[in-house]
């Protein structure tokens, strides 16, 4: 059976109150639909750990630093519905604009520190829109687990500090990657790649894994990503964003692997931005 489209506040919260009332554990997974397996990995994580699942989609315009990019979103609703069928979730919410930001709306979540480098740095405002929509989802699902990708591990990232720093009573869980058979980590922008510059898109991702394999083995990070950022742009590639070494849990800059460390990158590629992170361990 489908599960209910839920479009207002109001409803989500009649269904949550009964379930809580009768000690089921709540389950979110909220995306930007443009549904593919990675979202749907989380689905499943969520699945196996809840007794009710409740996704959301919302393209979540405070995000976006780049209007263009925000009219460009994939927007599949009915694609994604589809995708949903089998794993018989109990909501599938899809907000609506207004009512998630109705005139007069003044507050923004900012979390500091983490969002100042990488994406953070590159994006301005991005990890704002992110944490004040999530905050959001947090409590309107009054969610006890919310699942979320280390495809956006920076994301992750803030979204489990802001979660502990303002005492919301949910457990952030985060969940690997999923990748296309050759490499690539699948992004609902990958979409937007024309059939040429997809062939070359997992040029990143395979220069990554180089430079990480370098780095274990001793090697100089500048040397590496001079190499790893050469390979890229033979490939098409225009612009490296970053391409950094970071502490996994404070994102602090790297110079060697000497602690649990991630690889991070960001860029374009025939006018798509696309990300990716690895681990260096
Ligand atoms: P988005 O719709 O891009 O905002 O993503 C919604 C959620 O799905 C986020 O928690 C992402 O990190 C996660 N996600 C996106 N792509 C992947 C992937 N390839 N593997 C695992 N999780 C992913």
């Amino acid at each position: 059976m489908s599960a209910a489209i839920v479009r207002s506040l109001a409803e989500l919260r009649q269904l949550v109150t009964g379930w809580k009332q009768r000690g089921e554990t709540v389950g979110v997974v909220p995306t930007m639909g443009a549904l593919h397996q990675g979202h749907l990995s989380l689905v499943r994580a969520a699945k196996e750990g809840c007794d009710r699942v409740i996704v959301t989609i919302f393209i979540n315009p405070k995000q976006f630093n780049n209007p263009e990019d925000y009219e460009n979103y994939p927007r599949t609703e009915e694609d994604d519905a589809q995708k949903l069928e089998p794993f018989d979730v109990d909501v599938v919410y899809v907000p609506d604009g207004p009512a998630m930001y109705p005139e007069g709306f003044a507050t923004n979540v900012s979390v500091g520190g983490l969002t100042d480098v990488l994406c953070g740095a590159h994006r301005p405002g991005h990890f704002d829109g992110v944490a004040t929509v999530v905050s959001k989802l947090f409590l309107q699902t009054q969610a006890d687990r919310a699942y979320f990708g280390e495809k956006d591990f920076q994301q992750l990232q803030v979204v489990t500090r802001l979660a502990g720093d303002l005492d919301i009573p949910v457990e952030v869980v985060g969940c690997p990657t999923i990748r296309e058979e050759d490499g690539l980590a699948m992004s609902s922008r990958n979409l937007l790649l024309s059939d040429r510059a997809r062939v070359w898109a997992p040029e990143l991702n395979a220069a990554m894994q180089d430079m990480a394999d370098g780095l274990l083995a001793g090697g100089d990070i500048t040397e590496l990503r001079a190499k790893a950022t050469a390979r890229i742009e033979r490939a098409g590639f225009t612009e490296v964003e970053y391409m950094d070494l970071r502490a996994r849990d404070t994102l602090e800059e790297l110079d060697t692997p000497t602690r649990p460390a991630r690889l991070l990158a960001a860029a374009w590629l025939a006018g798509v931005r696309l990300i990716d992170n690895i681990a260096v361990e």
